[in-house]
């Protein structure tokens, strides 16, 4: 078997059912997405518009594309036919660009709110504070064209496994709690998005419904 097959096999192997996983392909060229794809795959994920945009032609119409980055607004317009799910949704503003172009192009897209809980500046998303508080103030209520799935997240760059294990906590108690208090019988909130290659695991443990791993499946990033 060839090693991304083998790869993904040895990841599946040990994802409790009900946990999806998400190939994260940014930087992988796609014959590397296509042979992922001969061995069952169907959920990518991708980073960058343009590189999206360039690879979904190229590949089986039946690919569930996952948007996982930061996302400007003025890229949204070129990625919307494209993705199945915009999993980096990390500001009001983005949230209704995304609506204004679903409505404009007659669609649904399925989303997930960014929690920002690492302690990396850089990381983007919106505090656990900040999300309940839209929530409240029904930011979060009849978004036309938008259909909220849960939430995403990443932990802190660390080694230090409980700091990582206490974040992805963090996430998913935030998603408990929006579920509870927000969205309350919709069935299709529903996803908590956690855990890469080096954390995965901890991810599973503390709740992940879906994992996005890039480089345990392909190998290191030529960038
Ligand atoms: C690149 C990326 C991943 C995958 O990272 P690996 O360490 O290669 O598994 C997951 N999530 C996001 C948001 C990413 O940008």
């Amino acid at each position: 078997m060839a090693s991304i097959a083998r790869n993904l096999q040895a990841i599946t192997a040990q994802l409790p059912a009900g946990v999806s996983l998400v190939a994260v392909s940014k930087f992988h060229p796609v014959d590397e997405v296509r042979e992922a794809y001969d061995a069952g795959q169907r959920l990518f994920g991708e980073n960058h518009a343009q590189e999206l945009v360039a690879k979904v032609p190229q590949l089986p119409a039946d690919i569930s594309w996952q948007f996982i980055g930061h996302l400007q607004t003025n890229k949204v317009r070129m990625i919307m036919p494209s993705v199945a799910m915009i999993q980096s949704i990390d500001s009001l503003k983005l949230l209704h660009v995304v609506s204004k172009e679903a409505v404009r192009i007659n669609r649904t897209v399925d989303v997930l709110l960014q929690l920002h809980v690492a302690k990396e500046l850089t990381k983007t998303g919106f505090t656990v504070d900040e999300v309940l508080q839209h929530a409240a103030t029904g930011a979060f209520a009849q978004v036309p064209g938008v259909r909220f799935r849960g939430v995403m997240g990443m932990a802190t760059q660390t080694t230090d496994m409980a700091q990582v294990a206490h974040e992805f906590a963090t996430i998913r108690h935030t998603f408990d709690e929006l579920q509870r208090q927000y969205f309350a019988g919709d069935a299709a909130f529903n996803q908590v998005s956690m855990g890469m290659s080096h954390d995965w695991h901890v991810a599973v443990e503390q709740g992940a419904t879906m994992i996005r791993v890039g480089t345990d499946i392909f190998g290191p990033r030529e960038y």
